[in-house]
């Protein structure tokens, strides 16, 4: 077993871990408090490539592997979730979709611009009533006089509505098959489509800086041409999409968990009780020993899912232990790194205090956990 990165892999970490360090911590704090969407941030991420990292460079995409990705979204999440989740969100739920079932047309039309990173796109499967149970949407399409009129109501849309969001491919509802169950497809909207809007920026606990909106559709017209792929395809295609971007939340988890493991190792160098560094006590050094165990054990977690997938090989399984772990690892991760810093902790001053509150919806986005346990059950024959 060969567990080296290859010289390009190297580079993007490395490149990746230049920016995250170097522009993207100094703002955490600020684009938190302020919940400001990083307008900038993301032009230079787009410039670096990120934006369209693993997609082919005939697409606009940097040609990168899996496991590149995966590197690199966890150094921005080891400096700030809400970055992070911008530019992994619109990678495996936005612009994925079109690279994996886009005709040749709608990988030109949308995909390019998309890993360029001149757009952002989001992808609308949760509703107010259907999230873990996705497969009970409710949102409609009718084919009227060859176009599609859609109503209905997404929830929780990550990258909808900055003013460099191109649209978002939704879910719906677009008849019935033949068995007699509804017939699901997904629905390619752009922005200005007559009868979409889009919310007012939920206020969050987290991902504060990150860009989450409902979505209102009534009688919104659509070309019929706007179905991604193939009509019916609809909930294949989103299960296949979540598949992946259970290693981009995989990551995300295990990057916040190295961030809160450097802030909690440095401070418990500099602070002082009882005359020593608290890192000289038993009780200090072995949290953070648990700490790093576990992230090691995660990271391999996802870099092994992240691996299958580039080699073609089913990575489904080892994706969701990769993301349930990660996720439950990194509660763990920034419990014990708010526990160091004692009171401080507690004071937003203190990076620690964002990343506990960013790191709650690991757990339950793109999956929750009880929801990754009954997948996993499933495979187990169970
Ligand atoms: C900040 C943020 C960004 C998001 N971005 C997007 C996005 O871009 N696109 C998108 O489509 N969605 C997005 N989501 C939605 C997210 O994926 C859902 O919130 C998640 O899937 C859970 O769905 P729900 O909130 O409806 O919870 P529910 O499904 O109502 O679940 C409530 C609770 O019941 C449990 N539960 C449900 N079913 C079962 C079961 N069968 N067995 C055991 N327990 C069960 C769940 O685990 C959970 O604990 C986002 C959410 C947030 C908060």
């Amino acid at each position: 077993m060969n567990f080296d990165l290859t010289d390009e892999q190297k580079a993007i970490q490395s490149l990746a871990r230049d920016f995250a360090q170097g522009e993207v911590r100094p703002r955490a704090e600020e684009m938190d408090r302020e919940a400001a969407f990083p307008y900038d941030l993301v032009e230079k991420m787009a410039r670096l490539g990120f934006m369209g990292l693993p997609f082919p460079e005939k697409y606009g995409g940097a040609g990168a592997d899996t496991v590149s990705y995966a590197l690199a979204v966890m150094e921005l999440a080891r400096v700030d979730a809400s970055t992070a989740i911008t530019m992994a969100a619109h990678v495996s739920l936005g612009a994925t979709p079109f690279s994996l079932f886009g005709t040749e047309a709608q990988k030109q039309k949308y995909l390019v611009p998309l890993a360029q990173g001149k757009q952002l796109w989001g992808f609308g499967l949760t509703e107010p009533n259907a999230g873990s149970d996705a497969g009970n949407c409710q949102t409609k399409a009718d084919l009227r006089d060859g176009k599609w009129i859609v109503n209905g109501t997404k929830a929780f849309i990550t990258n909808s509505g900055t003013t460099i969001s191109g649209g978002t491919t939704i879910t719906a509802v677009t008849g019935k098959r033949a068995d007699g169950k509804v017939e699901i497809s997904n629905l390619i909207v752009p922005q200005d489509t007559p009868g979409f809007t889009r919310s007012k920026k939920y206020n969050k606990m987290g991902w504060r800086a990150s860009d989450t909106r409902e979505l209102a559709f009534v009688d919104a017209v659509l070309p019929q041409e706007n179905v991604l792929g193939k009509r019916g395809d609809g909930l294949k295609q989103f299960l296949t999409t979540l598949e992946g971007g259970r290693i981009s939340v995989a990551a995300l988890s295990v990057g916040l968990s190295m961030g809160a493991y450097d802030e909690a190792i440095s401070y418990a160098k500099e602070r002082k009780a009882f005359g020593k560094p608290i890192g000289s006590f038993q009780a200090i050094s072995f949290k953070l020993v648990d700490m790093l165990t576990e992230i090691e054990h995660a990271k391999l977690m996802v870099l092994k899912a992240a691996w299958e997938k580039d080699e073609g090989r089913d990575f489904n399984k080892s994706a969701s232990f990769a993301k349930l772990y990660a996720a439950e690892l990194s509660h763990r991760a920034v419990n014990a790194a708010v526990q160091i810093h004692g009171g401080y902790g507690f004071m937003d001053e203190y990076p620690v205090s964002r990343m506990y509150r960013d790191q709650k919806i690991n757990e339950i986005g793109e999956g929750t956990n009880e929801i990754q346990r009954v997948v996993l059950s499933k495979m187990m024959g169970l």
